[in-house]
């Protein structure tokens, strides 16, 4: 696992401590703010939290119009 890849991550799939792989996540909406909205990503596998995004309001704007391109820095390990 090394930062490179993770960068390149989009919502599909994050690296599960617990299952030692890459695995499939879901995305669940954590938490909306009048600017932002935190998801939250779950291993399909073992549905533990594997990751966190925030959504500001602008970014929402450019990824509802950019489809998945998400900005990469809106992608947090915890
Ligand atoms: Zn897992």
């Amino acid at each position: 696992m090394n930062q490179q890849q993770f960068e390149n991550f989009t919502a599909s799939s994050l690296y599960c401590e617990k299952c030692k792989a890459a695995m499939p996540v879901r995305e669940r909406l954590l938490l909306v703010l009048p600017d932002r909205e935190i998801f939250d990503y779950l291993c399909t596998g073992c549905g533990s939290s594997v990751g966190r995004r925030e959504i500001t309001a602008g970014e929402k704007l450019m990824a509802e119009a950019m489809a998945r391109r998400l900005p990469r820095r809106s992608v947090a390990l915890q």
